[in-house]
């Protein structure tokens, strides 16, 4: 950040009174400009035995297979951000969400938190920012073509879970991915 989001004068990085690190501050009207982690939600969509994947039409990681996820919007629940993401990446209508994977990503200042979600039907269709979707068992998932470490491990998680058929919430932390 170079300059004021409130009054459009330079900012400076200092440490301010009673705070112990360092922040945005203007040198102007004074406003502190607090960065906080962002929180990035999404689905594991189940279907029988196979989940849904839609594979990326955007940057980055185009053309890798991912989840339907994305960054919460102001305003609305974590399940809501879950469900719009699966609508606006795949057309996908779910039920039934429950949290099952979070993982704190502090390199990148991330936390991805994942239900598994019901799919309704199979009347998904790639949404703006998908160039296909399609259900995968697990012997089909296309495991060196994921986007992310947080979209693999996820994965491997519920595929180990439903061996067992018990699906408890996976809480984890991601420190770096080379991809
Ligand atoms: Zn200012």
């Amino acid at each position: 950040m170079k300059y004021c989001q409130s009054c459009g004068s330079p900012v400076d990085l200092i440490v301010p009174d009673g705070d112990n690190r360092q922040r945005h501050v203007c040198t102007d009207c004074g406003d502190i400009h607090y960065q906080n982690p962002k929180i990035v939600a999404g689905c594991v969509p189940v279907w029988d035995d196979s989940v849904l994947l839609c594979r990326r039409a955007i940057e980055p990681r185009y053309n890798y297979w991912t989840l339907p996820a994305g960054f919460m919007e102001n305003g609305e629940t974590l399940e809501q951000a879950a469900q719009r993401e699966s609508i606006e990446e795949a057309n996908a209508a779910l039920e039934n969400l429950r949290l099952y994977s979070v993982i704190s990503l502090p390199h990148i200042s991330q936390v991805y938190m994942m239900f598994l979600a019901d799919l309704k039907n199979t009347d998904f269709f790639p949404g703006a920012e998908s160039l296909e979707t399609k259900l995968f068992s697990e012997d089909e998932i296309p495991w060196r073509s994921l986007a992310f470490k947080t979209i693999e491990s996820t994965l491997r998680c519920f595929f180990i879970d439903r061996k067992t058929g018990t699906f408890t919430l996976h809480n984890s932390t991601i420190e770096k991915w080379n991809r």
